[in-house]
């Protein structure tokens, strides 16, 4: 085979082959200096940032009326986010408000202003906010536009479609980009929920971000291949390597046609054992595509992302009417509502720094701490749960005191509405997520105790091999397949089998494959995962028979390292319909 001339990893975003020219994407600004503006002319300079803001204004409001007939509801949203930062006081105010005091030029004021929220919302850790400073800056560049009488760069597709490479792509570059021209995305900064990311899945175009070097590396015109489902980035490919791909492209396109074929199937193995396969989302504008994949309910809602998008706490008017339009949108699926599970990865600003977050205040300890605070929420499931297809799970739950503790106060909440004269459905179930291990090795009391199970892998990983989930210089021992973490999985599904409780696991485990037969294997009851793992875990399912990976899995256990675990296992993986996907992996 002839040599691969170059290549680069990235951050697979959207799935997908494309193959096409570079066109290299540059917003460039004239420089921004500081002008004075005479005191006579103060208010014809606040009247020119009016225009500007009204203008871009316009632009969002037009944006929105042409994608409206093409394009998913999330990108939608995305430009309503960006109007509400253009109608922010924060925001307008507080330039109008400089400009005039400062008697400096609107797009120096301006620009300080937007700088100063970008700085502090990338310097958050965690990496939802650090992506959402993409508004800021779409709204920056889109005003400076205006401003400074910039222009986009436009795409002169000479032949065939495009490659757009660029630093990043806020969604109003993307959305402002002739889409018929381009046929992938691949971007230096960004992360698997940037808005890149999003807009790409949302479109179906293929996509690669946090390419760090792509915009250095890549000059206009280079032939390009991005392999959405790995992160590769080919740059002027050989022709054995363009072929390769585009017999995989092909293969795609079988693969795309077999998964909306699957769409209606229930997650079903040969021999006849019916699993549950459910969602996990974080905000309610994922619900489309947990529709669009075919999943059975909602198995794990996080509802900490309605408490991270503001400084103020969600009041309980809020909350339910989120709550309850979830349910009904999901009806008569299942929608699993889990309390609020803010601190160590999920952290907003304004919590109390600590040594150890991983293992201090987090989860249900802060709810039982502030009970008043975790009785809003309470009461807001509560009436959500009307609806009749809700229910409630507590997070990190480390020992029975926990879970009376919280039901006790779930009593007081269900009574004050009561009281009030406020309607509560009739029975709603009431689970816990078993993700520390002091809570798997005592499952088989709490179990006679919660209606149902979760496990949450992702945190039973972490504090069973005490390797933190985010650190990826250790990321070789935060190993799923670890025995000491299958054992205690098996033996959380046994103690709640053994308490007539159903169980299920809505870590990312759930959709691995090798792991989902593992699990499967060992009984369990639900897997709730990403909306778009869905469809692959479903066809492996179905293609599996329960009986033998009951055996085997249990049989498997008693090997003493994770590698014997997964070679002994490897072989009764079922080969699915979409096997064409585990070639995309490799
Ligand atoms: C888990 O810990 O596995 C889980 C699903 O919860 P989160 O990832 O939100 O901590
Ligand atoms: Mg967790």
């Amino acid at each position: 085979m002839s040599e691969e001339r170059h290549t680069l990893k990235g951050i697979p975003a959207s799935p997908g082959i494309a193959i096409g020219r570079a066109f290299v994407y540059n917003r460039r600004f004239a420089a921004i200096h500081q002008r004075p503006i005479p005191s006579d002319r103060v208010e014809a300079e606040i009247k020119r940032f009016r225009d500007a803001v009204d203008a871009a204004l316009n632009d969002l409001t037009q944006l929105q009326r042409r994608i409206a007939v093409d394009i998913d509801q999330d990108i939608l949203k995305i430009f309503r986010t960006h109007q509400a930062v253009l109608e922010d006081p924060e925001v307008v105010d507080v330039t109008i408000v400089r400009i005039r005091r400062e008697k400096t030029n609107a797009e120096y004021v301006f620009d300080d202003v937007m700088r100063g929220w970008i700085s502090s919302y990338s310097s958050i850790e965690n990496p939802f906010f650090r992506e959402r400073t993409a508004d800021f800056e779409d709204v920056h560049y889109r005003v400076l536009e205006k401003l400074t009488g910039s222009a986009r760069p436009r795409i002169e597709a000479t032949e065939g479609k495009v490659v757009l490479v660029a630093h990043s792509l806020s969604p109003s570059d993307t959305a402002e980009i002739d889409r018929d021209s381009v046929c992938g995305f691949i971007t230096d900064a960004g992360g698997q929920t940037s808005h890149t990311a999003i807009v790409a899945r949302g479109l179906a175009v293929p996509a690669v971000v946090g390419a760090n070097i792509a915009t250095q590396e890549i000059t206009d015109g280079t032939l390009i291949i991005i392999d959405g489902n790995t992160g590769m980035v080919h740059l002027d490919p050989d022709p054995e390597t363009i072929g390769r791909y585009e017999e995989t492209q092909s293969q795609l396109s079988v693969l795309e046609h077999e998964l909306q074929e699957l769409h209606d199937l229930p997650a079903e193995t040969r021999d006849g054992r019916r699993i549950e396969l459910s969602a996990n989302i974080e905000l309610p504008a994922e619900l489309e595509d947990v529709l669009n994949h075919g999943a059975d309910g909602i198995g794990l809602y996080r509802t900490e992302f309605l408490y991270l998008v503001r400084n103020e706490l969600p009041s309980e008017e809020e909350q339910t009417r989120t709550y309850m339009d979830i349910a009904r949108r999901m009806a008569p699926h299942a929608v699993i509502i889990r309390t609020l599970d803010l601190g160590a990865d999920k952290m907003p600003t304004q919590m109390p720094d600590e040594a150890n977050p991983a293992l201090g205040q987090r989860g249900i300890r802060l709810c039982l701490s502030r009970p008043e605070m975790f009785k809003v929420q309470l009461r807001a499931i509560l009436r959500a749960s009307v609806e009749g297809n809700v229910s409630l799970m507590f997070p990190m739950i480390s020992g029975i005191h926990e879970l009376r503790r919280a039901k006790a106060l779930l009593d007081e909440a269900r009574d004050e509405l009561l009281t009030a004269g406020v309607p509560v459905g009739q029975s709603m179930p009431v689970g816990i997520m078993v993700e520390i291990p002091s809570a798997a090795l005592t499952a088989h009391d709490l179990a006679k105790e919660a209606d149902f199970f979760s496990i949450g892998t992702n945190d039973l990983i972490q504090y069973t091999v005490a390797a933190d989930r985010g650190n990826s210089s250790i990321a070789s021992l935060y190993n799923p397949c670890h025995p000491a973490v299958l054992r205690l999985v098996a033996s959380i599904i046994d103690a709640a089998h053994d308490n007539d409780i159903w169980v299920g696991v809505c870590g990312a485990m759930a959709a691995h494959p090798l792991a989902a037969c593992i699990l499967l294997g060992l009984g369990v009851d639900e897997l709730s995962m990403s909306p778009l793992d869905i469809p692959e875990i479903k066809s492996l399912i179905r293609s599996a028979d329960y009986q033998e990976l009951k055996t085997i899995t249990r049989d498997a256990l008693d090997l003493p390292t994770s590698e014997e675990i997964m070679r002994f296992l490897k072989p009764y993986q079922p080969r699915t319909e979409l096997d064409v996907s585990d070639m995309l992996r490799s």
